[in-house]
């Protein structure tokens, strides 16, 4: 589990009822939503919540680092609330599922000092791409 919103009692972050509903939407394992549909979701369970709540919230929650943002080929942005355990993504080139995946061994190890160009990386971000075992066998 994500424990998103356990996380965010935690920190004491003000739940108003709307964004209780947000994180609710968000909570879980292999969560990657884009803002549509979690306003989408959100809205069947708080009919009023608005779309601008919604994006606001996202951003909110992005910025205390409790949401992070994927972006895959182009498409829209999607949030995922596992924030906290470095993972990478497993893509289906048909359908878009992402699972969230943990490769073994130091990403960041792969890259010898003589193809940093002097950069200090800080971060890795490796989409393994195929097609899921639905789309495999459809
Ligand atoms: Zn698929
Ligand atoms: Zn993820």
């Amino acid at each position: 589990m994500s424990d998103l919103l356990q996380r965010l009692r935690g920190r004491g972050w003000r739940l108003t009822a709307q964004r209780r509903v947000v994180a609710e939407v968000l909570d879980g394992d292999h969560v990657h939503l884009t803002a549509d549909e979690v306003h989408a979701r959100a809205a069947a369970r708080l009919p009023e919540i608005s779309r601008a709540t919604v994006y606001n919230t996202l951003g909110e929650l992005v910025s205390i680092g409790e949401v992070i943002e994927v972006s895959t080929d182009g498409r829209a942005k999607r949030y995922d609330p596992n924030a906290h355990r470095p993972h990478q993504h497993l893509v289906c080139s048909r359908c878009g599922t992402i699972r969230d995946v943990h490769p073994s061994g130091d990403p960041l190890a792969h890259l010898p000092s003589s193809e940093r160009f002097g950069f200090t990386v800080s971060e890795v971000e490796v989409t393994y791409r195929g097609l899921c075992p639905n789309c495999a066998t459809a």
